[in-house]
């Protein structure tokens, strides 16, 4: 079933004409098509193809607006640049929203897939699609039927792949750095960790956490599952509106994004932020502002990108499950790399990343044009 009301991590409405969009921004492209029997528009942005074919999800969400779709699709797309650059994987950053105006009924939601599919199979292979926000595996498989250019389902057998152990194993192994960064020591034992949100991913991270020893500090805006998480892995809840102050080691923001603001940064009592949820700034200063307070962060494209990695090695036809496996373990060294770099300069980890991903691209750029 897909989510009613799906993890929001954006902006959902704006201002900006479709044209004013398109033409303000650095992608290289935009796939459109209106769907006439739904009312959708379904947008494909191709943010930049030096590395290799854009590579990434597909998100289904209701917009005040289309051009608000279009922009989170240009945004996400910008994300999946960064996070194939940082995994060394050859893809290029890509990103689909199908921008519905209300949640399709089943049948609707069929035929919107079914034409989406068409869409993809028309690009030719120039864009290679999964699950992501408002979709799911089923989905996968319906649009599956038209177009080979999904991943995530082993189309033989209909089973279907699930992202959130592998981007739980991903953020896990990013909390081990950034402990070793501040503490000298990688261990989750004893460490106070408060998992915010505990879903595909958190659920799974908090179970990863416990079996290390963590004193586990869960919440979720779902009481009973909170509960329940808390019950089965001796951990304690914490109510939605205490999480910010809460004091703790470690910070794993696992739901909405825009959680670290001009206004949550001062409140926060966590020595680290290191969780899956996308976009967790609010605006890009605040990267600055976690670092004068001496809160370590994770950039979230690098420490969530343990899904994108399994995806990513699946759809170049990696099937060893421990081949799979230490690629999404070398996000820690990644980060490991980042923080140290940051603490070199004494700038955030954010701005080191951000200086890797413009040394690989560019790296990529000078060797293609020299041929
Ligand atoms: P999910 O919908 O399965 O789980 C989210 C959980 O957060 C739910 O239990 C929900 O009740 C809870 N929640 C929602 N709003 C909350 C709030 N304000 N406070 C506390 N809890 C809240 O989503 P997911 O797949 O686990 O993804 C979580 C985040 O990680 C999202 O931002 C997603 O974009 C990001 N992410 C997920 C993956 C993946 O592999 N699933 C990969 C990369 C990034």
């Amino acid at each position: 079933m897909a989510r009613e009301h799906p993890a929001t991590d954006g902006p959902v409405s704006a201002d900006r004409s479709l044209e004013a969009v398109i033409a303000g921004w650095d992608g290289e492209a935009v796939a459109t098509r209106f769907d006439h029997e739904t009312g959708a528009w379904l947008f494909v942005a191709f943010h930049d193809t030096t590395l290799g074919t854009p590579n990434g999800g597909t998100r289904m969400r209701v917009y005040d607006r289309p051009v608000a779709g279009l922009e989170d699709a240009m945004r996400l797309a910008e994300g999946m640049t960064r996070k194939w650059a940082v995994l060394g994987l050859p893809f290029g950053g890509g990103k689909a929203v199908l921008a519905v105006s209300r949640w399709p009924e089943p049948a609707e939601r069929e035929g919107l897939l079914l034409r989406y599919g068409r869409l993809l199979e028309t690009l030719g292979g120039s864009f290679q699609t999964g699950v992501d926000m408002g979709t799911t595996p089923e989905d996968m498989l319906v649009i599956g039927r038209v177009t080979r250019n999904v991943h995530g389902v082993e189309f033989e057998t209909g089973a279907m792949i699930d992202p959130g152990p592998f981007t739980a194993r991903g953020v896990l192994r990013g909390i081990e750095a950034a402990l070793e960064a501040v503490f000298g020591d990688p261990s989750p034992d004893g460490r106070r960790v408060l998992v915010q949100g505990v879903g595909d991913v958190g659920r799974p991270l908090a179970g990863f956490l416990a079996e290390r020893g963590a004193r586990l500090l869960v919440s979720d805006v779902d009481e009973e599952r909170a509960g329940r998480v808390a019950r089965e892995l001796g951990g304690e809840v914490v109510p939605p509106p205490e999480v910010v102050g809460r004091a703790c080691d470690v910070y794993a923001p696992c739901a909405v994004g825009g959680i670290l603001t001009r206004e949550t940064i001062p409140r926060l009592a966590c020595r680290i932020v290191a969780g899956s949820a996308n976009a967790q700034l609010g605006e890009p200063e605040d990267a600055d502002r976690l670092h004068e307070r001496g809160v370590l962060y994770a950039p979230d494209y690098v420490v969530n990108a343990g899904g994108a990695a399994a995806f990513g090695l699946l759809s170049l036809g990696e099937r060893d499950e421990a081949a799979i496996l230490a690629r999404v373990d070398g996000i820690g060294d990644t980060l490991e790399e980042i923080f140290h770099a940051a603490t070199e300069r004494d700038e955030s980890p954010v701005e080191a990343a951000r200086r890797k991903v413009e040394a690989i691209l560019g790296g990529r750029r000078a060797t293609v044009q020299s041929h």
